[in-house]
This record gives C-alpha cells, sequence and structure tokens, in this order.
C-alpha cells in the first residue's frame, strides 16, 4: 500500500536532485575560501556536477548519503516498501556510475564528497579536496564506493597518458 500522497512522493523525488544543500554549501564555502573559483550545477555536463572547477579540470559532487546509497550509518535502507526503494536507490547508483565515467570520457576529473564527511569536516577533508585539485587523479571517492569504476579509469588513464605540463 501507498502511504504517501502525491504532492509528499512528488516532493520526496524531488530532494533526491535538489541543489543547494547543507552539505554542498559547506564544500563551497570552503573552496570559496581558499580561493577556489567554481561554477555550479552546470546543465551541459554528464550528471549535473555540483560543483564544477574549469582550472582544474575537476568536477565535485557532493553526494547525500541516503539517496547514493553511501555505506554508512545515514544511508539505513527503508522499511517498507523494500522492492521500490531498492530499484530506486539501486538505479540511482548506477546513473552515478555512468555519469562519472562519462564525465572521465570528456575528460574530467570526478571527486565524490559524502554528506557524512560533511557533518564532521576536518582537516583530513581539507586535505582529500586538495590532494585531488592538485593531483592528476581522475576519480576518487576515498572509499572504495566506486571500485570497479576506479580499474576501467585507471585503464583509460594509461591509454591517453598526457604528459604535457
Ligand atoms: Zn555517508
Amino acid at each position: 500500500m501507498d502511504v504517501l500522497t502525491p504532492e509528499q512522493r512528488r516532493y520526496n523525488m524531488s530532494r533526491i536532485h535538489s541543489k543547494d544543500t547543507k552539505p554542498e554549501l559547506i564544500v563551497r564555502k570552503w573552496l570559496w575560501h581558499q580561493g577556489y573559483r567554481y561554477r555550479l550545477h552546470r546543465k551541459d555536463l554528464p550528471g549535473k556536477p555540483d560543483i564544477v572547477l574549469p582550472k582544474y579540470n575537476a568536477v565535485i559532487f557532493v553526494h547525500g548519503c541516503f539517496w547514493h546509497r553511501h555505506n554508512c550509518k545515514y544511508a539505513s535502507s527503508p522499511v517498507t516498501r523494500k522492492e521500490f526503494w531498492e530499484e530506486k536507490l539501486n538505479g540511482n547508483v548506477e546513473r552515478d556510475k555512468r555519469n562519472i565515467q562519462a564525465l572521465i570520457k570528456l575528460n574530467w576529473r570526478v571527486l565524490v564528497v559524502w554528506e557524512c564527511e560533511t557533518k564532521k569536516w576536518d582537516s583530513g577533508m581539507e586535505t582529500k579536496i586538495y590532494d585531488f585539485l592538485h593531483s592528476d587523479k581522475y576519480s576518487y571517492d576515498g572509499q572504495n564506493m566506486y571500485d570497479d569504476l576506479h580499474d576501467k579509469v585507471y585503464i583509460a588513464a594509461e591509454e591517453n597518458p598526457d604528459y604535457s605540463v
């Protein structure tokens, strides 16, 4: 049985792609204070990355742990309508992977920052973002969530070595 009204469902669904979430604002604020300049939600890029840093050829996704199925305590599975949610949330993860792959093909570098990481923001978090921006890594979520993707990413990077400075 469906316990949500159509209005409630629309609201819930809209939260999946919500912009300017609190975790996202935390990351943006830090970047801005560090002097990084960026564009937001570029519609012309796969997955409309939350933060785009053209100078670093980098995009940053700030993912909500529940909607994007992070392996952490904030990503608990709903107890009702299990199948609906499994399908919905797994679909989100698959779409995230496809978007990251597409971005890498377009020569963007991709960092995933998780909502729970922004909650306990510390110097480790700052190091993670800094290291990513100033490295030549193609993709990094720091928690091996997209492991199968990393392999492909690594190969892709090997196929097109860029020795220019
Ligand atoms: Zn999390």
